[in-house]
Order: structure tokens, then sequence, then C-alpha cells
């Protein structure tokens, strides 16, 4: 290739989607492109920064490490210029044209559910580079990369569908210059003072300085290293939506500044809202930014935060760690390691304190966070803080009503009561309607719903809360709910007469027998009151949910075997009892015996196959009915 000869490219496939959507159909929030590409800028000095640190050569080292916008009004043009670590000729080529970003194809789908996000989701996907082209008849990036012996380079495009590439004049200076014609929508962006009025919105923070036309205009460098007595409630605010772009106010604001057992400063939010459809960006986003002494080290550091606190933002600056600190040994750091202690000791305190002082504030946090939160419940070190945060339903709340803390059950529970009940189900109605809980209603004794799978593991990490032992309604023991006054509603059956006492041994057997090995025993209950029957764990350890969960990991889809519990004073099983003594080969009984099991499985969700049961249903409403019709 001769030494002026440039060549063209097409942009990837998934990138011209991209430019087509952003040149075709954002219409709003444009002046975004700016905060993009000042990012990028300072992206590009942090890095250099670094390198500096940590020894590498560079070229042009005097030069200062600074961003330089110039406007020129009359020919409607913006030049945006850093001194930060620029490009290669292969890295313009692969950054800017045939790389595609991880977020990309997930922006696009959102963009597509909802035009009207579009330029605020841009930012968050991490697609800023190419929003230039909201504003911009044609882009030209001129760049010399920091490396001693590389040769600058140009790119060129109208964000159509290829971009060129061509060599630089050789007195480049190092760095990029990203010089926009605007179109004809656009010509504002070549006023000075609406430039100035998009940074100090979008830009305020930038911790290198912004010259508009020579004139200095960002003014908050490092915010989290000032004393916290001397920050605004707005500055936090302002910083808390540079770092974020999101709209809101954050819910809680922590700064704090640790000298033992290691020195640093942070400055942490929690975001009043979770990302909804965009929550698996927060998954791969979780993280805290890392300075050393003003420098940032590494943006979205893992190590910093448990993933259970994923949803928390901010920075970390500490003096404790060499500047020259590689990314790749943050791994195995032990000052970040003992940061992170502190750092989670501080936010459960934060929220400890927000759950007192502000319930209903607590409760939105809950419920926008608590998905994540309670995922804590492997943090050993800090399962008393976890066990306070937790905010499960109840039987003894309204239905519409903040889920309850652990700390207010034991304020309700009975005298005497030694345990804290819970049952799992898929929902609120399914769960007042679960035979397990007929005696706890009868003996007032409140009850946690839980409807998600982790939730039976917290209560196995918590074992013990204010010494009351959490315990599985499923498997509480009867002594102990015998303790309790039941005012059970009386049964409407009469006493069994001498006789039919006589012949039940019988018609339990014969349901074991119509049973066969589907069930281990059948035994007569005494936590029934409303409902026939019931299945319960013959080895009383553990839950139906819990088995489901180990089933589910073990794939084991048989239906486990449990004992059928019977209700000797409901009017069905009287009836049953009856038809039995007149005739035990009565065909009716055992199709009513075999609805009376899988209507068990069925709320315990075990039943895999409903059509026989219809089936059955069908001839027993077929037998009820010929009875109604006589
Ligand atoms: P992101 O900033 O999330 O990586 P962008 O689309 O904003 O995505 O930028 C794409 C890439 O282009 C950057 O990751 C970087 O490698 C490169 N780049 C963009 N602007 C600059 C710049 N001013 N200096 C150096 N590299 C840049
Ligand atoms: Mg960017």
């Amino acid at each position: 290739m001769s030494a002026t000869q440039g060549e063209t490219h097409e942009f990837r496939a998934e990138i011209r989607k991209l430019l087509d959507i952003i040149t075709h159909s954002i219409y709003t929030n444009r002046e975004i492109f700016l905060r993009e590409l000042v990012s990028n800028a300072s992206d590009a000095l942090d890095k250099l920064r670094f390198e500096t640190s940590r020894g590498t050569a560079i070229a042009n080292p005097d030069t200062p490490l600074e961003i330089r916008i110039t406007t020129d009004k009359d020919a409607g043009k913006l030049v945006i210029a850093d001194t930060g670590c620029g490009m290669t000729r292969e890295e313009l080529v692969d950054n800017l044209g045939t790389i595609a970003k991880s977020g990309t194809e997930a922006f696009m789908k959102s963009v597509a559910d909802n035009k009207d996000a579009a330029s605020n989701l841009i930012g968050r996907f991490g697609v800023g580079f190419y929003s230039v082209f909201m504003v911009a008849g044609s882009v030209t990036v001129t760049s010399r990369s920091y490396r001693e012996d590389a040769a600058p380079a140009r790119w060129i495009s109208d964000g159509a569908g290829s971009f060129a590439v061509e060599e630089a004049p050789a007195d480049t200076p190092r760095g990029t210059t990203i010089a926009i014609e605007l179109n004809d929508e656009n010509k504002e962006y070549a006023d000075p003072q609406r430039v100035k009025d998009v940074l100090r919105k979008h830009s305020n923070f930038i911790s290198f300085p912004i010259l508009v036309d020579g004139e200095k205009t960002n003014t908050i460098p490092a915010l989290w290293r000032e004393s916290k007595f001397s920050v605004t409630p707005e500055q936090y605010k302002e910083f808390y939506q540079f770092l974020t772009y999101d709209n809101e106010e954050p819910l809680a604001t922590i700064h704090v500044s640790v000298d033992a057992p290691v020195q640093f400063t942070a400055l942490l939010f929690i975001p009043s809202k979770g990302l909804g459809p965009m929550a698996f960006r927060e998954a791969l986003h979780h993280g805290l930014d890392l300075y050393v002494r003003r420098v940032m080290i590494s943006k979205e550091v893992k190590e910093l935060i448990p993933e259970y606190l994923g949803f928390v933002r901010g920075v970390v600056d500490t003096e404790d760690l060499p500047l020259n600190i590689s990314r790749e040994t943050l791994q195995e750091n032990l000052v970040l390691r003992k940061i992170q202690t502190v750092i989670v000791k501080q936010i459960l305190d934060k929220l400890k304190n927000l759950a007192k002082e502000n319930p209903e504030k607590y409760a939105a946090f809950f419920k926008e966070h608590g998905q994540a939160l309670k995922l804590g419940y492997g943090d050993f070190a800090n399962r008393e803080a976890f066990a306070d945060l937790m905010r499960f339903d109840s039987s003894a709340i309204a239905p519409d009503a903040d889920f309850t803390s652990l700390d207010a059950y034991v304020e309700r529970a009975k005298e005497g009561q030694k345990s804290i009940y819970y049952l799992s189900g898929p929902s609120r109605a399914a769960l007042d309607l679960n035979p397990h809980l007929e005696i706890f209603r009868a003996k007032g004794l409140e009850v946690l719903y839980l409807y998600e799978p982790v939730d039976e593991f917290i209560m196995d990490t918590i074992g013990t809360y204010k010494e009351l032992k959490l315990k599985s309604a499923e498997l509480a023991d009867h002594a102990e709910l015998d303790a309790f006054e039941g005012e059970a509603p009386k049964t409407e059956t009469p006493e069994l007469t001498q006789e039919e006492e006589g012949s039940f041994d019988g018609f339990l057997k014969k349901i074991k027998e119509l049973l066969g090995d589907h069930i281990t025993e059948v035994r007569l209950s005494t936590r029934l009151t409303q409902s026939p029957s019931c299945l319960v764990s013959p080895d009383d350890h553990m839950t139906s949910s819990m088995q489901k969960i180990m089933r589910l990991v073990s794939k084991d889809t048989s239906i486990p075997k449990k004992t059928l519990e019977i209700n000797r004073d409901h009017a069905l099983i009287r009836n049953l009892l009856s038809i039995y003594r007149r005739d035990a080969e009565d065909p009716f009984l055992s199709k009513a015996v075999e609805q009376l099991y899988d209507s068990a499985l069925l709320l315990d969700g075990y039943l895999s196959d409903p059509h026989q049961m219809v089936a059955r249903i069908n001839d027993l409403l077929a037998d009820a009915s010929a009875l109604h019709a006589k």
C-alpha cells in the first residue's frame, strides 16, 4: 500500500443496523452525543494516565491531559480533541467499524420495543460513539496512538454503509481528534453556549479539564474526595446521574472515608429503580469504579462488591494500592477484599437504618432490589444483618400491605411460641387454600408466605431468629401446636357411631390398597379442619418445595412417595365411609379415592399429567349429576 492510499470498509452488519436506528429514529435528546464523545475522550485519557503510571514509554509525554472542544458556528462544525491514548489504524478499523459491541443486539431489541427511550438507552448500552451520527453529516476521526512508533491514521464516514481509512499527517499529535460536520437540523451544536450547557448538564464530573474554545468549563473533579460536609445534596445527585445515566434521584447515598484496616474513600449510591428489562446489563456490569489516588484504575471492579449488592453504583479511591497495579491482579488482591468487607457492612447498615427510619422507603427498595439482595443468604459473616433486612408476605398482613420483617413477626408471635412458621407456594391465593395452614389459622398462628425457591434457602441459613426457630408449617410439630388454644371451627358432621368407628380401620386399609405404591401409608389427620385430605412427607425434615428443588437438581421427575392424611370429620370422607360400609368394591369409591390423591398432588405442585384427572372428574360429575337430576 502506498503512503497516501486509503481504503474503504463496510461497517459490520449489526453496526449498520444500529447506525440506521440512530440516524433515522432518534429525534429527542440528541445532545447526549456530546456526553458520549467526551466520556470516550476521558476513558482514553484515563488509559494514558494509567500507562504512564506503570512506566510505559509514551509519545509526547509532556502534552497535558485534557479535552479541547472548538466550535465554528458559521461553518456548522464542531471538533472534540483529546490527548489520550489514541488509536492505531487497526484500532480505528476495529473499534469504530468492525467489532460489534456486546450491548448492540440488546440495545436494538430495547429500541424496537420503545423508540422514545432510545436516546436514554444509548449511553447505558455502551454504543456511544455512533451516537455522533444523530447530529453529523460526516465525521472525521484523526488519531495517533500513545505507542511511540505508531503512525497516525484517519477514519472518515457519513454513517451510511461504509467508512474510509487513510494516513494522517505526520505531525498529528498524540490522542484523538473528532471533527464533526453537523447536519442541517443540528447546527445548534456549533454554538459554544449550547455546547457549554450540554457539558455542564452531562459531563461536569469528568476528571480532566474540558476547554470550550479555550475556556475551562467543568469544575468538580473527584467529588468523593471532598469532605461530605461540603458536598450538597444537589451535587450528589448530579454525580449519581453522571455516573449512571439514571434520570431519577438515588434512593440512598453513602459517602465514607475509612482509615483502618485499609485507607479508602467511597461514594456509593443505591438506585431508586432496578433496571427492569435491562437487568441483564446490570448483572454484566456490576462492580464499582476503582481509583488509586484519583487515578482511574478500572471500571466495574467486581472484587469491590458482592453480586447480591450488585445494584449499588459508585467509586472507591484508595491510597493503599500501587498506581501501577495491573487489572489482572485485582482478583486475588487482599486490599480489595478488605475494602469489600467494609463496604458491605456500610451498605447493610445504611439499609438497616433506612428500614428503621423510613419503612415505606425501605419497602420500595425491597420491591426493586429484594430479588438481588436475597442472594446474600450465602454471606455468613453478615447473617444477622441479612436476616433483619429480609421481607416476606404473611398470613397476618393484608393482601396489599408491604411485606413483613422477621422482627415484626416476633413482635406479633403468641406467648410461648417457639417457632416462626412459613410455607412455600406459588401465590397468596394458593397458600390461602393450602390444607397445611388450616390448623395455623384455627389457632391464630402467623405463617410467612414464601413465593420463590431461594426463600427456603434463606430460611435454612437464618435458622433461628431472636430465639425462634424458623420452621416450615408442613413440618410443624403437633405437640408444639397443641399448646395453643385452637378455636378450630366446629365440624358439622355428627359423632361417628360405634359401628362406623369399628369400620374406620378397614376403610383406611382400603384406601391404602387402592393407592398402592403411590403412598407410604394412610393415617388420620390432626391438622386438617376444612380439607378432606393432604399429603405429608414421611421423613419429617424436608419441605415439599425443598424436595422439589433437590429433585430438580438431580433431574428426578418421579412423584415422591408421601403419607396421605385423612380428615375424618369431613363430609366427603364420611360419605366415602358409608359407601365403603355398604360395598367396599363400589367403583365410585376407587374413583373418589384416586381423585382425593390427585387433588392433594395438585395442591403440592406435583401433578404432571392433568388429562387422566380431568377424565376422572368428568366421570365423577356424571355420577353426581345423575343423583341431582333425580
Ligand atoms: P465504549 O466507550 O463503551 O467502549 P464507544 O462506542 O463509545 O463504546 O467507543 C468504542 C471504542 O472506540 C472505545 O471502546 C475505544 O476503544 C474507541 N474510542 C472511542 N473514542 C476514543 C477516543 N477518543 N480515544 C481512543 N479510543 C477511542
Ligand atoms: Mg463510550
